[in-house]
């Protein structure tokens, strides 16, 4: 029988695309349902699902953060039955700091971390009962690293990588298993509506040093980053080799000192080598070992 996929956010991005791919699995071993917060949104869903739409596929309401939304969302599924949950609502932050309020920074969380365990503990009994199943978490590369003006939402990675860790070791006794994935920069409306966010914010109480450094460093870094390493949401599944060297200083340098130091001087002192410094840490030809610590 066709295994049973539950994939949150998917009315648009990786979300999107992971459905519609398993949904079209030439050996039909998925039955999907695919759920987003807002059904109004699902048209790019259906549209792309083609005939896989009520045979492979089904559309379901589903906001991570609401207890209601995730029992009646499984109380649709037949049996209740999940066999694979795959956790990839999310939503980012980037700013400074001092001028984000703390009811945004919850809301990072309230969705990246606490929508994953509230997910994990509606699925999570019917996998033990019947010792099966498999957990997928969309993480980041930033649940492996922090980087710089996105503290909270690498916080709220970094908690889901500590989360499944270890919760993992107690699964495998149910022969339930988990995968975390950590994509480096995906080309998806997340960086759009990031990118939105900050063109309206006005960041209250941050000084003029640290608003400067966001501008006019990290922004335009940010978008070069997205240009020259992102990857498509389609090949999202594989590995970003082209971000992997950067990913790698820190298991260089257990110490954690080599990353942040590189992070730095790609940031602030090499701007205009940006784009040359990411094209030679992508290809590798610029060892680590040049940047002495
Ligand atoms: P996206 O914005 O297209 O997708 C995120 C989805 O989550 C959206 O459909 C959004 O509506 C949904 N969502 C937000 N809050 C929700 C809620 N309360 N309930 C249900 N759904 C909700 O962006 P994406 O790039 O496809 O992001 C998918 C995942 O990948 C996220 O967890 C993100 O953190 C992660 N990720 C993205 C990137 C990137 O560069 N785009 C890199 C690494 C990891």
């Amino acid at each position: 029988a066709p295994r049973t996929v539950l994939i949150s956010g998917c009315s648009s991005g990786i979300g999107l695309e992971l459905a519609v791919q398993l949904a079209h699995d030439p050996r039909q071993r998925y039955q999907v349902v695919a759920t987003m917060r807002d059904l109004g949104k699902k048209g790019a869903l259906e549209a792309a699902a083609g005939e896989a739409l009520g045979q492979t596929l089904a559309v379901a309401q589903l906001d991570v953060c609401s207890d209601e939304s995730v029992a009646q969302c499984l109380s649709c599924i037949q049996g209740g039955e999940v066999d694979v949950l795959v956790n990839n609502a999310g939503v980012g932050l980037v700013g400074p700091l001092e001028g984000l309020s703390l009811a945004a920074m919850q809301n990072v969380f309230d969705t990246n971390f606490f929508g994953a365990v509230r997910l994990v503990r509606a699925v999570l009994p019917g996998m033990k009962k019947r010792r099966k199943g498999h957990i997928v978490v969309v993480s980041s590369v930033m649940g492996l690293q922090g980087v710089v003006f996105n503290e909270v939402y690498a916080a709220s990675k970094f908690a889901l990588e500590g989360f499944f860790e270890s919760l993992a070791v107690q699964l495998l006794q149910f022969n339930i298993f988990i995968t975390l994935v950590e994509p480096g920069p995906v080309v998806t409306d997340f960086e759009g509506k990031l990118l939105e966010q900050v063109s309206t914010a006005d960041f209250p109480d941050t000084d003029p040093d640290t608003l400067h450094y966001f501008r006019d460093f990290y922004l335009p870094a940010s978008r070069e980053l997205f240009r020259s390493v992102g990857q498509s949401p389609q090949d999202v599944a594989q590995t970003n080799a082209r971000y992997t060297p950067l990913a790698a200083l820190k298991a260089v340098d257990p110490s954690g000192s080599l990353y942040v130091r590189t992070s730095h001087r790609l940031l602030f002192r090499w701007t205009r080598f940006l784009n040359l410094g990411l094209r030679c840490l992508a290809c590798g030809c610029l060892r680590i070992r040049i940047w002495p610590r």
